[in-house]
């Protein structure tokens, strides 16, 4: 790696401060050299966010830097360390194994790290080799801006690159670089880390730097980090809630998997789903059915509880800590019912919603109904349009007409255009389905990387109509059933 600086490289303005937390918390390091790299896919938006010129961005020099051939001057590259609960069981140290932070930009957004998944070993690889697989990269660098686009918080994607490199997996793949960005990448794994691994000053300077950059009224409660816990618990509340609105399975929902923020971190064998079913498992090596579909909101309270008791060195006092955490049982029901009232198209509230929100789950998970195409008809459901397009999706009509009749009673005295202008800014026409990314992977494997600019374009504004991609936003075909994603990429 040079540290000559790079003439047709912008000034960035590089603050670094988690690398001023000092050497426990991470080791400095630089990226592997990737190989001959080249271009998958460059995300103009969030170059914009950014202050990053397009012109900068697809040049050699913004391709080296940003598969980690070239030093950015000013970055800091260094692999954090944290630990994690991985499927219940207490798993040690692990840490950044294959990302590598280059440090933080000061931008229009706020501070935003930088980080280069799949940029080689560190000291916290263990057996894995340091690499990411172009299969798993564009399903990470897509869902991260599908789901920024869908209102959910996430950490994002810049960019995308690949290299033929080979990268041993079940078989032989290659390799790709996706840069990456949130205000931060640190998870609850970290506070474990500190804790478990006996280092109380350590836990109390990452709890008070998350609390200085992210949670600042925190200093303000009598006790800081309970209240900590339960600002992260609400965040989590709220995010599981717009999980399991939209459909979404993460799939490996270990504390080394859970952001400090409450976004959604780590991509890997996550699905929407596509027939609703409460109890799939989208993680094919989840053999358990720990992180199925319907059990999220509980696996994240399970994760908070470790957060909680990694911070009670801190916290001192085991009521305090789960009375922190007790919002989050009433947060996260009233956050996942006002969604669904939404997706319903109910502007305001009544009594026996819930009522209505519990049988039409109870409706399509009976009826194996297309989550994602059930809400995009049903937008249009109104008595003059009739009701056949959302009825077609049903094989039990009169469990279908039943439920039709308690939701036109419910929505008779709700305007019509008002209920359809609701309905369709939270209930996509497009999600990024798993046959959609296998089938941009398959493309990308012969170089042809259309299929995944495309999907990025459309999964960019998910509620507008794209009508030259409908067949994107049409039922997964037989093969998609056979699709398979395991932890391994
Ligand atoms: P994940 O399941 O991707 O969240 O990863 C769990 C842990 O394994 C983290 O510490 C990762 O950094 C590490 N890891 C996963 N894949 C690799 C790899 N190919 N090389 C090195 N470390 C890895
Ligand atoms: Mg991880």
């Amino acid at each position: 790696m040079t540290t000559a600086t790079l003439n047709a490289t912008p000034a960035l303005a590089w603050r670094n401060s988690f690398a001023e937390l000092g050497p426990s918390f991470y080791t400095r390091l630089s990226p592997q050299p990737l190989p001959e790299p080249y271009w998958i896919s460059r995300n103009a938006a969030m170059a914009r966010e950014l202050g990053l010129q397009d012109q900068w961005l697809a040049s050699t020099e913004a391709l080296d830097a940003l598969v980690g051939n070239k030093w950015l001057p000013g970055s800091a590259p260094l692999a954090s360390v944290y630990s994690g609960h991985q499927f219940g069981q207490w798993a040690g140290q692990l840490g950044d194994g294959r990302a590598i932070l280059l440090g933080e930009l000061h931008t229009s957004v706020g501070g935003q790290e930088i980080q280069l998944k799949g940029a080689g070993r560190t000291p916290y690889s263990r057996m894995g080799d340091g690499r990411a697989v172009l299969r798993s990269s564009i399903r990470e660098y897509l869902c991260s801006e599908a789901m920024h686009a869908l209102g959910i918080p996430t950490t994002r994607a810049l960019c995308l690159a690949g290299s033929d490199a080979s990268v041993r997996r079940e078989e032989i793949e290659t390799a790709a670089v996706v840069t990456r960005t949130a205000p931060s990448f640190i998870r609850f794994g970290h506070f474990e880390h500190f804790s478990y691994s006996g280092q109380p000053d350590e836990l109390k300077k990452l709890a008070d730097y998350v609390i200085d950059r992210f949670y600042p009224a925190c200093h303000e409660e009598a006790d800081p980090y309970a209240a900590l816990l339960q600002a992260v618990s609400e965040r989590t509340a709220h995010l599981m809630a717009a999980w399991q609105s939209v459909g979404f399975c993460h799939g490996v929902m270990n504390t080394d998997n859970m952001s400090i923020l409450g976004l959604t971190i780590d991509y890997g064998p996550f699905q929407f789903l596509d027939a609703f079913d409460p109890g799939h498992i989208c993680n094919h090596s989840d053999d358990q059915g720990r992180y199925a579909y319907n059990k999220q909101p509980n696996v994240a309270y399970w994760n908070l509880f470790c957060l909680g008791q990694a911070l009670l060195p801190l916290i001192e006092n085991q009521e305090k800590a789960l009375a922190a955490l007790e919002p989050y049982k009433t947060i996260f029901p009233q956050a996942l019912q006002s969604k669904m009232r939404a997706k319903l198209g109910l502007p305001d509230q009544q009594a026996d919603d819930s009522a209505l929100i519990d049988s039409t789950f109870k409706l399509l998970a009976s009826n194996q109904v297309d989550y994602t195409i059930f809400w995009r008809r049903l937008c249009g459901f109104t008595a003059q349009a009739g009701h056949e397009p959302v009825r077609d999706l049903f094989f039990d009509g009169e469990s279908f007409n039943a439920w039709a009749l308690q939701y036109s009673e419910r929505i008779a005295h709700v305007d019509t255009g008002i209920r359809a202008d609701l309905m369709l800014k939270i209930n996509p026409k497009f999600v990024l389905r798993n046959h959609l990314g296998e089938a941009s992977i398959r493309a990308a494997k012969l170089r042809d990387y259309s299929e995944v600019n495309d999907l990025l374009k459309v999964l960019q504004s998910p509620f507008d109509e794209h009508p030259e991609h409908d067949s994107m936003a049409g039922f997964p075909p037989d093969w998609a059933a056979g699709i398979e994603i395991s932890c391994s990429s």
